[in-house]
């Protein structure tokens, strides 16, 4: 197939299909929070806004390719019991006493990923090593919106354990895609985490209580819009798509009362004070110095043989055969054309 052809399909296709946030969302959340930097840096990341706005989805087409990613972008903090949230060891040392790294994978490890991607960026920070910045910024900016989504903190992460099967894309690609361009994203500057990890936390704390708000609300918009009422039909990629409908979809938005906006400005000011405190603690590097050399070879590529089975969050796998068509052609698709970076 003729690779543009390819790429416009993928970003028809897979913009509220298989990724966390969408990738319209993640898209706009990493360009956004850049907006909240301090004079230091907004210079270096808006000469390379394109980069770490493209790139925000960069982790998402991973999970397909790379052993070990997909559990990042989440943790099934339901799965060790009530109140998981609030007793789940903070750091990953901790965790490992209590816990076996398999268990610990297995049931996602999103906010303990999210701290060590930081330390890794305040490393890239200290060496000056441009692209380690801009990839690193890239993924942290990916993971910290992930573990903002209350989907992400739960193990009935598609709703699929309530008969709500397609709410994790309903709720961070259709609504956002429909309704964000009404958003207030003013967020203000970034600040210092004094305890990034904690921070983290924090998110699957926030993003956990809103979860039955999600949930709920959906139920009962469901039992007042008849199936004709609740679902359309859109055209995506050629194919012709169930979608939820527009007035149901503002209807869930009334009904959460700004709650998608809100998780949104989270996403977006958490990454600008990650971004911040990795640069603050590594000495607060000159970043302008950085923008004389041009960056090059900084394409990520992966392997289309090898595609893993990974836990698809937006329901592509389930039971309805229209899905499994989409899912092999996105995924086939994904792995054979990635999208073009700033290079
Ligand atoms: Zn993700």
């Amino acid at each position: 197939m003729n690779r543009f052809l390819a790429l416009l399909l993928i970003f028809f296709i897979s913009g509220s299909d298989i990724c966390a946030w969408g990738f319209f969302a993640h898209r706009r959340i990493n360009r956004l929070a850049i907006f909240s930097l301090p004079p230091e840096m907004i210079g270096f990341f808006k000469a390379n806004i394109q980069f770490i706005t493209e790139n925000a989805i960069n982790p998402d087409r991973r999970r397909y390719a790379v052993m070990g990613e997909a559990e990042k972008h989440f943790i099934d903090a339901d799965n060790y019991g009530d109140s998981a949230v609030y007793k789940l060891p903070r750091y990953w040392p901790q965790a490992l006493e209590s816990f076996t790294k398999e268990e610990l994978r297995q049931h996602g490890i999103g906010p303990w990923n999210a701290y060590h991607v930081k330390i890794q960026l305040t490393e890239a920070f200290k060496k000056k090593d441009t692209k380690a910045i801009l990839r690193l910024a890239a993924d942290l900016g990916h993971y910290i919106a992930d573990i903002n989504v209350p989907l992400h903190t739960t193990k009935n992460y598609n709703g699929q354990l309530t008969g709500q099967n397609g709410i994790h894309a309903f709720w961070e690609s259709r609504v956002p895609e429909l309704l964000s361009d009404d958003f207030d994203f003013f967020v203000g500057q970034a600040e210092y985490l004094p305890s990034p990890q904690l921070t983290a936390w924090q998110a699957v704390i926030n993003a956990h209580a809103a979860l039955d708000s999600v949930l709920n609300f959906e139920r009962i918009l469901s039992e007042k819009f008849p199936d004709d009422k609740k679902y359309s039909f859109e055209e995506r990629g050629g194919i012709n798509t169930r979608v939820y409908s527009k007035p149901f979809t503002i209807a869930y938005n009334e009904m959460l009362n700004g709650q998608i906006e809100r998780q949104m400005q989270n996403s977006i000011k958490m990454i600008a004070d990650f971004w911040y405190t990795a640069w603050v603690d590594a000495g607060q590097p000159d970043l302008n110095s950085l923008l004389k050399s041009p960056i090059e070879g900084m394409k990520e590529t992966f392997d289309p043989k090898e595609q893993l089975e990974i836990r698809e969050h937006e329901g592509l796998s389930s039971t309805d055969p229209q899905n499994e068509t989409r899912r092999s052609f996105v995924r086939s698709m994904w792995s054979a054309s990635p999208p073009k970076t700033t290079e």
